[in-house]
């Protein structure tokens, strides 16, 4: 077999990306203003990424005749979103190199892999059984207890293929809802009930040389199971902070990721660190790095795909990233005016024509001198944007 070509792919070259959200839109944000082409692949015309790249290539991720046509004219492609077909990935794979591999994909796009990836390497995470049937579910809420949270395994994301089990009534209600799919049974994972201290995430990058960089750990908190807030620092005790970057770092490398990663965990009340998810690509608890670090989470997407040197992850000042949701236009169209008059903020908007409640629409970041007051910055913000 040839030696994998290592040589950099410059400025002038054209990236893919699979995928056409806000994560791709970003990235293509980054590599065009340093003078990169980019190509994005998605299966939706009026995707956000459409507005950001060169060129964008609409069709089916499982047509290996469509992703061949799209790879034509690629030098490097990565990945936006993780719920694409592994194989697409792999399909891209014989005409172009994809960084990280298909293969990295395909371990964390499916929970019960993931888990199996991370109890082999030894990584801490909550307990958990894999479910195939309503007996197997009894079984694992007599093993693990309750309450516990049963998620599908395979296409879930923001808390959607979730349920919280808290009674025994639950187990076989839970099954019904989530196991039983139209086409026979879905594989499902019962995790243990985590009664954390709070939830912190690492955006990490890994080079084709192998070296590490990673960002300060956010912390995150979520309402209604999606991300509602970000920020830096996180205010926990060194030790968490370290303990987290040092997994994250050794999950990428064990995964042999090339690109960026984000590891989320879950923070117990004794301070240990529990692997809860892990996303191969940018992260919407990464957005406020465009604005507060050296490096942005997209740039350094771009750098370590290219097989550049990794960017400084260096937190030039405490900040923190709001959601907007759809449901922010509840009363109309939101008054950006008085958001943006609260100091420090910035707007980001993804171009998505309809606020559809829980959809991520946008987003809004606050620097400031301390974490709380950027926090208490972008929650003001936000709460000025709502009419009525
Ligand atoms: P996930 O999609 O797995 O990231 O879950 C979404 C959110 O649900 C997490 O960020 C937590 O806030 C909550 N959650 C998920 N799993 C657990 C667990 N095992 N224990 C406690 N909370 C959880």
């Amino acid at each position: 077999m040839a030696a994998a070509d290592t040589s950099p792919i410059l400025p002038g070259r054209t990236l893919g990306i699979l995928g056409g959200g806000q994560l791709g839109a970003m990235f293509a944000m980054a590599a065009r203003r340093m003078g990169y082409r980019v190509e994005a692949i998605s299966d939706i015309a009026d995707c956000p990424a459409a507005r950001h790249c060169d060129r964008l290539h609409v069709g089916d991720y499982g047509d290996p005749a469509f992703l061949a046509r799209a790879a034509a004219g690629l030098d490097v492609a990565t990945f936006e979103f993780e719920n694409i077909p592994a194989e697409a990935g792999r399909s891209l794979a014989a005409a172009v190199p994809v960084r990280p591999a298909a293969d990295v994909l395909f371990t964390t796009q499916d929970r019960a892999r993931e888990k199996a990836f991370l109890t082999q390497h030894g990584f801490a995470c909550a307990p958990y059984r894999v479910v195939h049937s309503r007996e197997d579910l009894h079984a694992a809420v007599a093993d693990l207890g309750l309450p516990a949270v049963l998620k599908t395994a395979a296409f879930g994301y923001d808390g959607k293929g979730q349920m919280r089990l808290t009674r025994p009534e639950d187990v076989d209600t839970a099954w019904a809802t989530l196991g039983a799919g139209p086409d026979g049974p879905r594989e499902l994972v019962l995790e243990g009930w985590i009664d954390f201290d709070c939830e912190i995430s690492v955006v990490a990058a890994r080079g084709l040389d192998g070296e590490i960089a990673a960002f300060a750990p956010t912390r995150n908190a979520h309402a209604h199971h999606i991300l509602d807030v970000s920020s830096v620092p996180a205010e926990l005790p060194q030790p968490v902070l370290s303990a987290a970057t040092l997994v994250a770092g050794n999950i990428l490398t064990a995964l042999g990721v090339v690109g960026v990663a984000c590891v989320e965990f879950f923070v117990t009340k004794d301070g240990a660190v529990l692997v809860n998810e892990i996303a191969p690509r940018t992260h919407n608890s990464g957005h406020l790095t465009i604005e507060a670090c050296d490096t942005s989470q997209f740039e350094q997407q771009v750098r370590a795909v290219c097989g550049l040197p990794l960017g400084s992850t260096r937190q030039r000042r405490p900040a923190a990233m709001a959601n907007l949701l759809g449901d922010v236009w509840a009363n109309g169209e939101p008054d950006w005016a008085a958001a943006l008059g609260v100091p420090g903020v910035s707007l980001h908007l993804y171009g998505k024509s309809e606020p559809r409640p829980g959809r991520k629409m946008g987003h809004l970041t606050a620097l400031a001198d301390t974490g709380d007051e950027a926090i208490r910055r972008v929650t003001r913000a936000r709460d000025l944007t709502r009419r009525g």
